[in-house]
């Protein structure tokens, strides 16, 4: 199959390689990103064609890096764009919609990005991936890897959760603890991709990796029938997924499926790791790295490799770069559960308690479309939010016993969320 993609290319000096694992240019230390024959995807890319695609990220496969369709195919993605009408009355916000990206293979959007880089991975004839994480990317990785059969090697820090691990070990992964601090394992991590054909997923492919955070944008636009929306709401770690879905709207203009990409970018980030927030108040541009401390661990990232480029995005389209603390996310995961019935981890707690805040603000028109990105889903996470629900009543096996606490709840004029009151 001819490709569309023509190698990578450094997004600061326009420095080009093949394609080939590498994430920084050897000429100015810049990222690298995938290089596309953009011509050829306009003469491609259909709103038909893509209609008529799989009903996952591979509707979009004019627009990701794979060079053949051997897919590593758990179908990520194509999740629903859901209006969150019960919530939105309680924010203030009018028409407010929430992409429900808790419904993936392994409930992440980290699924969209590894399934593009595993993909990638096996094209680029690795055998072994691997990567330095306890949370949604191993969970992603090791799901991919299983999937594909590719050897995965999951690096974690000595003693760390064994119950979270769970659910990332349940797919077979090579699971290594490390012992001491996290920049030795971070340094353990870079000795063996300089001297060993290890695909680090978020590291020496991370060019790949990126690129299927670019879905979360082309399924937006498409699910408000090629219509750009207003606001796009985004939690930010890295800045990564800000970053991309960036670039899917400015794709989506070049390849005329979009009349325009007008649309602001808010960015999201919990108080207790916020170093791209902290650099949007500070009107600076020089992000700060910080030692992270919050229950929002999919979102603590210290040292955000797309910090800079997440920041200039939000102020080159007004948006706002707001941070909440683990407090606010605990009663946003709570809010979204009760309002819409949807489950979050953390991030999407972050979200729902952003949005509040950028609606106290009067940042929303009456007249704009919000898009809300919930990322992950709650049952990652139990131990979160054990202390904010409430526990069974307990009642006898009888109709009167039934009946006599029914009563005693109506009294109490049940408030929602609210604890029962006695
Ligand atoms: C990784 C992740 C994000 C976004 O992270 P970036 O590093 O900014 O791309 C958001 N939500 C969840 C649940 C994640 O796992």
């Amino acid at each position: 199959m001819l490709s569309n993609v023509t190698g990578l290319i450094c997004r600061e000096c326009g420095n080009t390689v093949d394609m080939i694992a590498q994430n920084q240019c050897d000429v100015c230390f810049g990222p690298m990103d995938v290089n596309y024959n953009y011509a050829r995807i306009k003469k491609l890319v259909t709103k038909k064609r893509i209609r008529k695609g799989p009903a996952n990220i591979w509707r979009y496969k004019e627009f990701l890096p794979a060079q053949t369709e051997k897919y590593v195919d758990l179908a990520p993605g194509f999740t629903p764009l859901q209006r969150a009408e019960r919530l939105g009355e309680e924010l203030g916000i009018k028409n407010l919609l929430i992409k429900n990206d808790t419904i993936n293979p392994t409930f992440s959007c980290k699924d969209r990005m590894v399934c593009v880089a595993m993909t990638c991975a096996i094209e680029q004839n690795f055998e072994i991936v691997a990567c330095a994480s306890t949370g949604n990317l191993a969970q992603s990785l090791a799901a991919y890897a299983a999937k594909s059969g590719l050897k995965s090697y999951i690096f974690v820090p000595a003693g760390s959760n064994e119950i979270r691990l769970s659910s990332t070990n349940i797919y077979d992964p090579i699971l290594l603890g490390v012992k001491g601090d996290p920049s030795q394992l971070n340094k353990l991590c870079s000795e063996i991709m300089l001297n060993s054909n290890w695909g680090f997923i978020n590291v020496n492919l991370r060019p790949y990796y990126a690129e299927g955070a670019k879905t979360l944008a082309y399924e937006v636009a498409e699910q408000l029938d090629w219509k750009t929306p207003d606001h796009l709401v985004i939690p930010m770690g890295s800045g990564t997924t800000m970053t991309k879905i960036h670039k899917g709207f400015q794709e989506m203009v070049d390849a005329e499926l979009l009349r325009h990409a007008r649309v602001t970018f808010n960015g999201v980030q919990s108080t207790g790791c916020s170093p791209i927030v902290k650099a949007f108040n500070a009107k600076s541009e020089l992000i700060q790295p910080e030692a992270p401390s919050t229950i929002a661990k999919s979102l603590a990232v210290g040292n955000p490799a797309d910090g800079y480029y997440a920041l200039k995005i939000i102020r080159g389209s007004d948006g706002l770069a707001v941070s909440v603390t683990d407090k606010d996310i605990r009663a946003g995961i709570k809010l979204l559960a009760r309002l819409e019935g949807i489950f979050a981890e953390p991030a999407g707690g972050a979200v729902v308690a952003a949005l509040g805040k950028m609606a106290a603000l009067r940042h929303f028109k009456a007249t704009d479309t919000v898009v809300a990105y919930i990322t992950g889903a709650g049952l990652k996470t139990p131990d979160i939010i054990k202390d904010i629900v409430p526990k069974p009543r307990i009642i006898e096996p009888t109709v009167d016993s039934l009946d006599a606490a029914v009563a005693a709840i109506n009294r109490a004029k049940h408030v929602p969320g609210a604890p029962d009151k006695e």
